[in-house]
């Protein structure tokens, strides 16, 4: 490992590396309008032999017992199970003993019977794309012919379920759900999705923000509107992912979120051609680490390229975030959302920064109490109760 002379954080040699496969390229059958790569732009497929070279890789650079396999795109199920079956074929005859996980990150509308029988045969974990209920995702997640996808997604959910399948639910906040807080909400609630991963949306094209892009205030209300009513009714019941990572701020606790790290950089990209990236968000030529025709993995994702991108993360911190009392909370957000400008007029801020300070202003009280409540052994549902009396 090339790692001498480099300032390298315990973490970066202790994380296991991730590396997301985009097997298919920006390839689609949708045409989300918020998705800014469109298929149209790259027609290109991993091929067998990439699959092959990339799969002994990725396992030998390992330091950890267990692999993470993790398909996206585009949408990656547009390769058929056959390629995926090749996958696991190759990841038995490289994988030596590791336990092996896959994860394919799907919008779920071309998910068949026999997609159900691979995904439960191979034990792989489906995460879906739900933006909400029907007026919410539809008004987005549309097909080329500009029909909402919804009642696709929600059968393939079904099936899914049917099946045992393991799967999770991840939803993108953007100008338009992000009015609908409760709504969206209960309609998570009420369809038994009960861990919430909410990634909100900020694009932007030539320098200016995008329209479908959620606002900081946005952001902010709507989650301090759901953390209202997840306090009251739903600890313990519904996980929501920022909530989580917060609450284990508060109580000293390290988040693997890369999103609220200190720093980034151990979770790359492989394009179809076996190049490797810094990110999944960063995939333009700058950002290239190399190619497994080159170098190994190991030696690319701790390269000196990689661990200034990730180190950047912190080092590159506006004076606002350096100063801020909730940095150790957002630790400036994601890289690829600094867009925005800090109050002092400084550039590359976190462009959501007013709306974490708003949800962490509102949640501080509550959450104080909660992690003192853990801390001492107590039951942190008593909370529900409390605000019940009050
Ligand atoms: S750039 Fe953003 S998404 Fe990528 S590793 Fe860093 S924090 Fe995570
Ligand atoms: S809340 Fe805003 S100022 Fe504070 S650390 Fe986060 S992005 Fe920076």
């Amino acid at each position: 490992m090339i790692i001498e002379n480099l300032n390298i954080s315990f973490n970066n040699i202790t994380f296991p590396i991730y590396i997301m496969t985009k097997s298919v390229g920006n390839n689609c059958n949708l045409n989300c309008t918020y998705c800014q790569k469109k298929s149209s732009t790259n027609n290109d497929l991993m091929s067998i032999n990439v699959l092959e070279r990339f799969t002994k890789l990725y396992i030998e650079a390992q330091i950890h017992s267990s692999v993470n396999f993790y398909w996206i795109g585009g949408e990656p199920m547009l390769l058929g199970t056959e390629f995926y079956t090749k996958a696991i074929e190759f990841q038995s005859i490289y994988g030596k003993g590791k336990k092996i996980n896959n994860t394919i990150q799907t919008n779920g509308t071309l998910i068949t019977d026999e997609w159900l029988h691979f995904l439960k045969e191979n034990d792989f974990t489906v995460i879906l794309t739900i933006d909400g209920p029907q007026f919410c995702h539809d008004h987005y997640r549309v097909d080329k012919n500009g029909k909402g996808t919804f009642n696709d997604v929600m059968e393939s959910l079904n099936k899914i379920r049917e099946y045992g399948i393991k799967h999770s639910i991840k939803t993108t906040i953007n100008d338009f759900n992000s009015k609908f807080p409760l709504e969206m909400y209960h309609f998570f609630k009420e369809n038994k999705i009960l861990n919430l991963n909410f990634q909100p949306h900020v694009s932007s094209i030539r320098g200016r923000v995008t329209e479908w892009s959620v606002s900081p205030i946005s952001y902010g209300n709507f989650l301090c509107s759901i953390f209202d009513e997840w306090v009251r009714k739903d600890i313990g019941r519904v996980n929501v992912s920022i909530f989580d990572n917060t609450l284990k701020v508060f109580c000293r606790k390290e988040t693997h979120n890369c999103v609220y790290s200190q720093t980034c950089g151990h979770i790359a990209m492989a394009d179809v051609e076996g190049n490797l990236y810094t990110c999944n968000k960063f995939d333009a030529d700058d950002y290239q680490i190399g190619n497994i025709d080159n170098y190994t993995i190991t030696r690319m994702m701790y390269g000196r390229k990689q661990l200034k991108f990730g180190q950047q993360k912190r080092s590159n911190l506006t004076l606002q975030c350096k100063k801020c009392q909730f940095l150790k909370f957002c630790n400036g957000g994601c890289p690829k959302d600094r867009i925005g400008c800090s109050i002092n007029g400084e550039k590359k801020h976190n462009f959501l920064c007013a709306g974490y300070q708003k949800f962490y202003n509102h949640v501080a009280p509550t959450m104080t109490y909660m992690a003192g409540e853990i801390a001492e052994g107590g039951n942190v549902s008593r909370v529900m109760t409390f605000f019940e009396d009050n």
